[in-house]
C-alpha cells in the first residue's frame, strides 16, 4: 500500500493552496487526490449560467499568487477556474494531484498512526490528512411532494446540464438565493415562461461589477504593489461590515436603505413589490448582490410563485392556492449540504466513529480545523469558519499556515500524531456560541448557517484578522502528542486492523 506523509481531499482553493505551501515549504511527501476530473472545486462544480464570485477580484485570490488580469472587478467563474488551474500548473502542484479519485473512507489506525484511505482507485496511508472538500459543491436536493414524478428534466444548478437548451421552454426555477438571482436574470430572455419559486425573499444590494479596462490590468502587472495596496484597502473596507454583522445589526441601516431603494425604483407594482420584501433582519441570510434581479422578476414572462408548492406533477407544479401551472424543465436552486457534507460520514476517528457521527447534526471543531478524537487531520473551511462578508481564501491562507504549523511542531517534537484536548474544543465552541448569540446570522431567519439542531454550526463570528491572528501559530498546548513509535514497530504492516480506543 502506498504510504504518503499529507494526503489532501480536495482540489479547490483549499486543497490547491495546501499543496502549494507545502511545496513551498519544500515538502514533496504529498498527494492531492480530486474526485471530479479537474481542479476547481466549487468553481468547477459550478458551472450554471451567471455564475460570479460576489467577493471583489483583487480580494480572491492566493495572496501569494496575485492575479493582475481579471477580466471583471468580481470574477467569472470560468476565470477563477482557469485561475486555479494555472495556481496548479505554475507550482508545480500537477504531478501530486490524482484526479478522477475519490474518497469512500478514511479511518485513523492508532498501530501504525497514520490514515487509512480508501479511494475509488486504491487504498493509501497518510500521516496528515487535509480534508479540504468545500461546502458548496453537494447539491440539497429538498423533499418536495411529487417531485420524484416529474417527467421533464430537472437539475439542481451545481449539475447544470448544458445539453438542455431551454430556448422557449417553460421552466421552473426553485429557490431565490445567491445561485438563483445570478441564473434568473440570464435564462430569462431565452425561456417562454419562467416560474420562480420564493420561500423566502432575499435581501438584495445594487451590483457595482464592471470589466477591468486593460490599461488597469497592464498597470497591476507592471505595479504588483499598487494592486496589493487595492486588495488591502477592499479587505479593510469589507471588514467594517462585521461590526453591524457580528456586533451591531443598526449598522446595517444604511444597507437596509439603499436595498429598499432598489427595490422600489425596479419594481413598481406595490403587490409584487410586498411579496419580494423581506420580513428579517438584513444580514441574517447572506446579502445578495445584483441589478438585474428585480427586473428580471418584474418581466412580462417570468412569474413569481410565493406561499409555497402543493405538490409537482408529470407536467407542472402546483402552487399552494391550487393553481396549475406547466413546466417542461425544474431548476433546483436550493443550495447545499454545509453542515452535513458528505465527507464527515467518511472520515473516522479515534473511537472509530465517524465525524458525522460524533458531531450529531452540530458539527464542531477548534479554529474550524482540528477535532478532538480526530488526530492528525486538518478541516479546511471547517465549523465556524465561513464569512459573509469577505474572501474564504483569506481564512483558508490562515488555515494552511496552522496547518503546517502542525506539522512543525510535530517534527519538532519527535511525534507521530497530535491529538486535540476535548476542553479546548469545548471551551473554544462555548465561545463561539456565546459571540454568536448576539449577531444578525442568528436573529431568527432560517438559513443554510443553522443546522438542523438550530445550532450556528457555519459562521466565524469576528473579523477576518482575529481568526489569522488566531491561526498564526500551532498552539501546541492545545493538544496531546503521541511519541514516535521505535522503528521496528513502524515497518509493520499498516492493514492490521483498527484498534478500539
Ligand atoms: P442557498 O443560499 O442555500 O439558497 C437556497 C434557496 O433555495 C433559498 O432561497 C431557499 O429558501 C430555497 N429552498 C430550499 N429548500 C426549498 C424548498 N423545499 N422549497 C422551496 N425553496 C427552497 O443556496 P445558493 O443560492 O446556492 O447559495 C449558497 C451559498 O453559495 C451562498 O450563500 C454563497 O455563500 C454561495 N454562493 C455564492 C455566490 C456568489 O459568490 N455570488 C453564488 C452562488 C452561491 P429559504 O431562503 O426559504 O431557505
Amino acid at each position: 500500500m502506498n504510504d504518503t506523509d499529507v494526503a489532501i481531499i480536495g482540489a479547490g482553493f483549499g486543497g490547491v493552496g495546501m499543496a502549494i505551501r507545502l511545496k513551498q515549504e519544500d515538502r514533496d511527501d504529498f498527494v492531492l487526490l480530486e474526485r471530479g476530473g479537474d481542479f476547481g472545486g466549487t468553481w468547477r462544480a459550478n458551472t450554471y449560467p451567471g455564475c460570479q464570485c460576489d467577493i471583489p477580484s483583487n480580494l480572491y485570490s492566493f495572496s501569494f499568487a496575485p492575479k493582475s488580469d481579471w477580466t471583471r472587478a468580481y470574477p467569472l467563474q470560468e476565470d477563477i477556474l482557469e485561475y486555479l488551474r494555472d495556481c496548479a500548473r505554475r507550482f508545480g502542484i500537477v504531478p501530486h494531484t490524482q484526479l478522477g479519485c475519490e474518497l469512500l473512507d478514511a479511518a485513523w489506525e492508532p498501530r501504525s498512526r497514520r490514515w487509512e484511505i480508501e479511494t475509488s482507485t486504491g487504498r493509501l496511508t497518510a500521516r496528515v490528512l487535509v480534508s479540504a472538500t468545500g461546502m458548496l459543491s453537494e447539491p440539497y436536493l429538498p423533499r418536495i411532494a411529487g417531485l420524484e414524478r416529474f417527467a421533464g428534466t430537472s437539475f439542481h444548478t451545481a449539475r447544470w446540464d448544458h445539453d438542455q437548451d431551454l430556448t422557449g421552454r417553460r421552466v421552473a426555477v426553485f429557490g431565490t438565493g445567491a445561485t438563483a438571482i445570478q441564473v434568473v436574470p440570464r435564462i430569462r430572455e431565452r425561456v417562454e415562461r419562467l416560474y420562480v419559486v420564493q420561500r423566502t425573499p432575499p435581501w438584495v444590494l445594487p451590483h457595482v461589477d464592471r470589466p477591468v479596462p486593460e490599461s488597469r490590468q497592464q498597470l497591476y502587472a507592471r505595479a504588483p504593489w499598487l494592486q496589493r495596496g487595492v486588495r488591502a484597502g477592499v479587505w479593510a473596507l469589507r471588514e467594517s461590515i462585521v461590526l453591524g454583522m457580528a456586533h451591531d445589526a443598526r449598522m446595517l441601516k444604511g444597507h437596509e436603505l439603499a436595498a429598499r431603494a432598489m427595490l422600489r425604483r425596479q419594481v413598481k407594482d406595490p403587490e409584487l413589490r410586498r411579496r419580494l420584501t423581506p420580513t428579517y433582519a438584513l444580514g441574517c441570510k447572506r446579502v445578495l448582490l445584483s441589478s438585474e434581479w428585480y427586473p428580471a422578476i418584474a418581466s412580462e414572462n417570468v412569474e413569481l410563485i410565493t406561499g409555497g408548492l402543493r405538490e409537482v406533477r408529470e407536467h407542472s407544479i402546483v402552487s399552494a392556492d391550487g393553481r396549475e401551472h406547466e413546466v417542461d424543465t425544474i431548476i433546483l436552486a436550493t443550495g447545499f449540504t454545509p453542515s452535513d457534507p458528505p465527507i464527515a460520514h467518511r472520515l473516522r476517528g479515534l473511537a472509530g466513529r465517524s465525524l458525522s457521527e460524533t458531531w450529531r447534526g452540530s458539527p464542531q471543531a477548534y479554529l474550524g480545523t482540528t477535532v478532538a478524537g480526530f488526530p492528525n487531520l486538518f478541516l479546511f473551511y471547517g465549523p465556524n469558519s465561513n464569512l459573509g462578508h469577505s474572501s474564504i481564501v483569506y481564512m483558508l491562507e490562515s488555515q494552511m499556515e496552522y496547518a503546517l504549523g502542525g506539522l512543525r511542531a510535530l517534527r519538532e517534537r519527535g511525534a507521530d500524531a497530535f491529538d486535540l484536548r476535548p476542553e479546548a474544543q469545548a471551551a473554544y465552541n462555548a465561545e463561539m456560541q456565546a459571540r454568536l448569540a448576539g449577531s444578525v446570522w442568528n436573529s431568527g431567519c432560517g438559513s443554510w448557517y443553522l443546522d438542523r439542531n438550530g445550532r450556528n454550526s457555519i459562521m466565524w463570528p469576528g473579523f477576518t484578522f482575529e481568526f489569522r491572528r488566531r491561526t498564526r501559530r500551532f498552539d501546541s498546548e492545545a493538544y496531546r502528542f503521541t511519541p514516535r513509535l521505535p522503528a521496528a514497530l513502524e515497518a509493520e504492516p499498516a492493514d492490521a486492523g483498527l484498534v478500539p480506543a
